[in-house]
């Protein structure tokens, strides 16, 4: 018997992005345009069974709005409360207790967080040119890769190419390839249709970011059906809440109308961004995302966080980007609280100046 608490939670503790209550949030990718408008009807339709009764044991109305969405089977879709319960059950169903995670870093901190909740072992491998060899994340025989396309934070999406090759290799070597599309609906490009094809990759998305709907915690997944039984094997039932796969299914099955027109107006508003960054020489990364990340001024990610959240403006810090070294990432929301943003930073970086020639 091994004593309680387990030894290998001491390297865990409450998940923490440092976020504290501002005037203008631009930290965590949520849509500040606001929820889907057809999920809000659906909850201010809300009767007694809505709160009283069970939800589905499966969110089967959920799957099967997924299933038109994409043209797909209902039985290649499992849902979760979020994408991050998603992926806490299929890194549960692809691993052994000590299995290996590999995954290219930086990326979504949840990564590593879900390994060692679920007693794996995160291997980050860089994220470098030298990716173009996906074989380096399988040398030390993990079970599971996780991939997140487009990436937080850096926004990039890794090439078909490289992805291609990385599924080839796992199926090889019976390796499960999760790719990460929570940001994919802001870059056009999708891997759905390979994973209902392929064994062994399994994507992921969620109705938090472009639908707007992060208070849900709704998310789903979509692989061959042996993969998604898997996955619902260590869901287990009832995850999700009836009034959340109701008003998540509405918004999914309205996703070329109210979504399709916010995602356009954040591209551009991405475009204008990028541009502004550019001008001020702060090496903002091309983004396929709803954020945008960029070199922190003064070298010190968490000191210029904290200068523009004395500001009213919040952002979120990296330490040591590859290439990039400390960063900030910057959520792309309407025009008027970037132009507040871009108001804020141009008063940092003026102090930042006056240091400089002091
Ligand atoms: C925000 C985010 C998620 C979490 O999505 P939920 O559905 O809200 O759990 C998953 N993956 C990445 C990369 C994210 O940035």
């Amino acid at each position: 018997m091994t004593p309680f608490p387990r030894s290998d939670y001491a390297e865990l503790d409450r998940y923490d992005p440092g976020r504290t209550s501002v005037d203008v949030d631009l930290s965590d990718n949520t849509n500040l345009w606001g929820p889907h408008p057809r999920a809000l009807a659906r909850i201010r339709a809300a009767d007694g069974d809505d709160l009283s009764r069970y939800p589905e044991l499966y969110a089967d109305k959920l799957r099967n709005a997924v299933a038109d969405r994409f043209g797909i089977r209902p039985e290649c879709v499992t849902t979760g409360a979020g994408s991050d319960d998603v992926l806490d059950s299929a890194f549960r169903a692809s691993s052994e207790q000590g299995a290996v995670v590999a995954y290219p870093a930086p990326t979504f901190s949840m990564a590593s967080e879900l390994a060692l909740m679920n007693g794996m072992r995160p291997r980050p491998i860089v994220w470098s040119h030298a990716l173009d060899t996906p074989e380096l994340l399988l040398e030390n025989q993990p079970s599971l890769v996780y991939v997140c396309r487009p990436n937080n934070p850096t926004g990039e999406a890794a090439p078909v190419k490289w992805i291609d090759k990385l599924v080839g290799l796992c199926e090889d070597s019976g390796t499960l390839v999760l790719i990460d599309e929570a940001y994919a609906d802001f870059a056009g490009a999708s891997l759905i249709s390979t994973a209902v094809e392929v064994p062994n990759l399994l994507v992921t998305r969620t109705t938090s970011k472009a639908y707007g709907l992060a208070g849900l915690r709704c998310g789903y997944g979509v692989a061959r059906p042996d993969v998604i039984l898997e996955v619902d094997k260590s869901r287990g039932p009832y995850k999700v809440a009836t009034l959340a796969a109701d008003a998540a299914a509405a918004a999914i099955q309205d996703a070329d109308g109210w979504m399709a027109r916010s995602i356009d107006e954040c591209l551009n508003n991405r475009h204008r961004l990028h541009e502004e960054l550019q001008k001020r020489e702060l090496d903002p990364l091309e983004s396929q995302a709803n954020f945008i990340l960029f070199r922190a001024p003064s070298g010190s990610a968490t000191d210029d966080a904290r200068a523009l959240r004395n500001q009213g403006v919040q952002l979120r810090p990296f330490k040591k980007i590859p290439s990039l070294g400390d960063s900030l990432r910057v959520t792309i929301g309407p025009w008027p609280l970037l132009e507040r943003f871009l108001y804020v930073l141009d008063s940092h970086l003026s102090a930042l100046n006056g240091m400089d020639s002091s």
